[in-house]
């Protein structure tokens, strides 16, 4: 019987698309799914014609497979990763590899890690981006692991990543759970993204008083600039004219203003605030998300709580170009926290990551794809110690020459009443992170009163302690 040189389990949306990426690009293919329908339905209606050797049993995956086996994983992220690696661990050798492609917690991952590696087998955590069309086309890979075990897969990942003019968009990330947490936190960076782009239709839409044709024509003349030309943009242009067959309104304006989440922010958050990293704009954008999701009582509540209304009142040009610029400037601040994010990560966690690649394989085959990313690139690449996107002269420029507008957009959602909660996010860690004194000296007073906490001074070394009494 002739092995098949790549394996594949789930056939969820991910897996069956990845799997014929696979298998377009030259490796026969080996598939499996929990429960059998899946799988008859690819063959059925995918595989027809194509190197592709269904199994039904673990087992008779395993046997069509040639060795060191390669079989990648792609089911629900948590419990089912462990039921799957239980069930295949007493079916494989020596130095097999499993490929662990969902959006899996990294500290899992390590775990698993270190419950495969002892036992001869091979272990890697890759973030896999880019969604159904990603998978089959070409995604962005985050592989992470033991190097060796990288260097033995990268010919199959160069070629079914998504190609860019710098090469796949793969890399070696970094050891033990580093692509899964890099996956999370690019994750986290598109919550931001689309909480960005949703603030600025907000504001386009009910302070400048933009139909959707014309929202449609500014984010397409938007996804042409170098700035803002990205995926994300892209699609934002393409939803606006979208009509309803069934009422001949736009579809938009129909869908429940309620988003959902699958968990991947809130952990990109939750670590954050672990690693003591000040990421506020991604904050804005998953709290954005849990604020909409009570729909009902927000609903309630707006019979009640009033509040200011109307239109921006001056040029809608400007208006336009500036709402442009308050996007572009919180848009590197999210960079900017997501960048720090990954560079405390690296030095906690001992991966030596590197941001500059990790920016170059974002180019491609992922959601937040964007020709801003090779500024990134850039600015990494010349200086790898960058402590802060916001220094890379080229984005210290354009935000010092675009803030006034920024302010203005932010002044003027408070005085019409829309909430942009991740623009003014962005703003208040750009103030924050110039500001040379901030007012937590005063906190630090008050902990110091209430709890002894005790305070450095400017003046001089050592911490002190005040018996505070209230002066009249
Ligand atoms: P999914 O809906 O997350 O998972 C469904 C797959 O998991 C099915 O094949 C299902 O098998 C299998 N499964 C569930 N529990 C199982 C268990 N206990 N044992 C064995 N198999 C089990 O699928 P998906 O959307 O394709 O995503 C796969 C992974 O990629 C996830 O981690 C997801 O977060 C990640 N991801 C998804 C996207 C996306 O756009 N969808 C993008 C990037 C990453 P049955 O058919 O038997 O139920």
């Amino acid at each position: 019987m002739t092995l098949q040189s790549f394996g594949v389990i789930g056939l969820a949306v991910m897996g069956e698309n990845i799997a014929l990426n696979v298998e377009r690009n030259g490796f026969p293919i080996a598939v499996y799914n929990r429960s059998r329908e899946k799988t008859d339905a690819f063959m059925a209606q995918r595989a027809g014609g194509r190197n592709v050797k269904a199994a039904f049993t673990l087992e008779e995956f395993v046997a069509a497979l040639e060795r060191p086996r390669k079989i990648l994983v792609m089911v629900q992220a948590g419990k089912p990763v462990d039921a799957v690696i239980q069930q295949l661990k007493p079916l494989l050798d020596e130095g097999d590899i499993i490929i662990d492609g969902g959006n899996s917690w990294f500290e899992d991952t390590q775990r698993r890690t270190q419950e495969l590696e002892p036992a001869g087998l091979r272990f890697l955590g890759m973030g896999v981006s880019g969604g159904e069309e990603g998978a089959l086309n070409g995604p962005s890979l985050m592989p992470g692991g033991t190097q060796s075990s990288y260097e033995y897969l990268s010919p199959i990942f160069n070629k079914i990543a998504a190609q860019v003019d710098d090469g796949p968009c793969v890399t070696y990330v970094g050891p033990g759970g580093s692509g899964h947490y890099v996956k999370m936190v690019h994750n986290g960076i598109e919550y931001g993204d689309m909480q960005l782009i949703a603030e600025a239709y907000d504001l386009l839409k009910n302070a400048g008083g933009l139909n959707a044709q014309q929202l449609h024509e500014v984010f397409a003349e938007w996804n042409t600039t170098d700035e803002l030309n990205s995926f994300l943009i892209e699609i934002t242009a393409n939803i606006f004219p979208y009509v309803d067959p069934e009422t001949k309104l736009p579809l938009v304006d129909l869908i429940v203003d309620a988003a959902g989440q699958k968990g991947t922010g809130r952990w990109t958050v939750q670590t954050a605030l672990e690693l003591g990293v000040s990421i506020p704009t991604i904050t804005a954008a998953v709290n954005a998300r849990i604020i909409s999701s009570i729909r009902d009582e927000r609903i309630a509540a707006s019979k009640q709580l009033t509040g200011p209304s109307g239109k921006y009142d001056g040029d809608t040009k400007e208006f336009i170009n500036k709402v442009r610029d308050a996007l572009y400037c919180s848009k590197i601040c999210s960079y900017a926290q997501g960048m720090a994010l990954l560079s405390t990560a690296s030095a906690t966690f001992n991966w030596n990551l590197n941001l500059s690649e990790l920016a170059r394989i974002w180019k491609g085959g992922c959601i937040i794809r964007a020709g801003f990313l090779n500024k990134i690139k850039k600015a990494f690449n010349e200086n790898p110690a960058l402590p802060n996107l916001l220094l890379a002269p080229e984005f210290k420029q354009t935000i010092l020459d675009r803030q006034a507008a920024w302010r203005e957009v932010i002044i003027t959602a408070a005085k019409l009443g829309i909430p942009v909660p991740a623009f003014s996010a962005s703003l208040d860690y750009f103030d924050s992170y110039r500001r040379d004194r901030l007012p937590q000296n005063l906190t630090q007073a008050q902990r110091d009163y209430f709890g002894a906490h005790t305070y450095l001074r400017t003046d001089k070394d050592g911490a002190f302690h005040t018996e505070w009494v209230p002066i009249a």
